[in-house]
């Protein structure tokens, strides 16, 4: 494992920091590393693996298409991208047009192309996104992100956007006018610590669109496919988004985005508009389409809402000097802490045995497989006293 470690760090560039566990396999929600240590895997390498690992849905759906056709191009079109596609417009209500992708940032790319093509057919020449939002990190997505401490180093960018503070309609209000393009927002902000904001944000953002003639952009790049218990986390307010990207758990562990326009903005592109060497895969439709049909078949919204209350509702049942609270839906929490403490809480659950993500200073992410059992649950919210005792100031090392 040092030695892994070792060459990782000579090998790729320095980008990330060398991560301290390298995983060899995985089963259900259990992964294993190089040393044979079990872990709880509850972060699901950033609210992807949906179905955990080496679910047999997965790994059949695969190996079947990777034997039968890996990749077509789209100079030909294959079977298992049209059904995914048709798939998606169906979860959505039936007027969508799909682009299928490679990653979260491809599906916003495509977003951010369809609203510079509505903006430039419409005399509007801004964009409007959220402070601390996060949407990518190749140079359209990340001109629209709003953490500065990631977005400012590579500036100045191409486009015009304005950000306003997250939650708050009345900001947002103000910033949009007829001049605006788009405005692009997350349903609860994923990377800034699974914040979510005040009821009726998002049906409030959906009439300002409509009043000023902006196009509205949901990421649900995290935040679909489950993940709140519902197939997409708009569904918790009556505001359909204009444009909706999704890509993380939508494959199950695969590679896969897709941006989904409606209506109108589904024609946006002419030929020639978009496109993508990779995109439409057919290894990564066949995943996604079995991750949607075991979502579905195993009635995995649901398990999400209830094993997601029963985790919520152990982590705050618990009293604790460096616990503040837990916030978030479904299978998608973030445990909050007093002070900065998140780094020191992480290295303690893995030394009990469980993957959590330290997303913010005071804040660790808690993003499982959809298919975490109750007692899997239990058995984190049981131990997470002790973790957050190992964790204290003058308990580490
Ligand atoms: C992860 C994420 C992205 C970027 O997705 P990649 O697959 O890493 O390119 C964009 N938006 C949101 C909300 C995300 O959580």
């Amino acid at each position: 494992m040092s030695d892994l470690r070792t060459r990782f760090e000579a090998a790729f560039m320095p980008n990330y920091g060398v991560p301290p566990v390298a995983l060899a396999r995985g089963e259900g929600c259990r992964v294993w590393d190089t040393a044979g240590r079990e872990y709880l895997d509850l972060i699901a390498g950033i609210a992807v693996s949906s179905l955990g690992h080496g679910h047999p849905a997965l790994v059949e759906a695969v190996s079947a298409q990777a034997a039968a056709l890996a990749h077509t191009s789209n100079l030909f079109l294959n079977e298992p991208e049209v059904l995914l596609a048709e798939r998606l417009r169906e979860l959505l209500g039936g007027d969508g047009r799909v682009f299928l992708a490679n990653s979260g940032t491809e599906a916003n790319e495509c977003a951010l192309k369809l609203a510079i093509k509505y903006g430039k057919q419409n005399g509007r020449s801004y964009f409007v996104a959220a402070e601390n939002g996060f949407h990518g990190r190749s140079l359209g997505a990340l001109s629209l992100t709003g953490k500065a401490s990631i977005r400012e180093p590579f500036g100045p960018f191409a486009i015009d956007v304005r950000f306003v503070p997250y939650g708050d309609a009345g900001a947002l209000k103000a910033s949009v006018d007829e001049d605006c393009a788009a405005v692009f927002l997350e349903p609860t902000q994923g990377e800034a610590g699974v914040v979510p904001p005040p009821d009726g944000y998002f049906t409030a953002a959906r009439e300002i669109c409509d009043a000023a003639g902006a196009l509205f952009v949901a990421d649900e790049i995290q935040s679909a496919i489950g993940r709140t218990g519902t197939w997409f986390a708009f569904e918790h307010e009556n505001a359909r988004p204009d444009v909706i990207t999704l890509a993380k758990g939508l494959g199950g562990g695969l590679p896969v985005g897709a941006c989904v326009a409606f209506g109108p903005h589904g024609d946006l592109f002419a030929k020639g508009d978009h496109g993508s060497t990779f995109g439409g895969n057919p290894v990564a439709a066949a995943a996604a389409l079995a991750v949607l049909a075991t979502i579905e078949k195993d009635g995995l919204l649901a398990h999400a809402v209830s094993v997601g209350e029963a985790l919520a509702s152990g982590l705050a049942a618990i009293e604790h000097p460096l616990l503040a609270g837990v916030r978030g839906r479904g299978l998608w929490r973030a445990a909050v802490l007093t002070g900065p403490h998140a780094a020191a809480v992480e290295a303690a659950a893995r030394d009990a045995g469980f993957l959590i993500n330290a997303l913010q200073p005071d804040a660790l992410r808690i993003a499982p497989p959809l298919v975490l059992t109750a007692g899997q649950a239990r058995s984190f919210t049981d131990a997470f006293p002790s973790i957050l005792d190992a964790a204290s100031p003058g308990q580490e090392g």
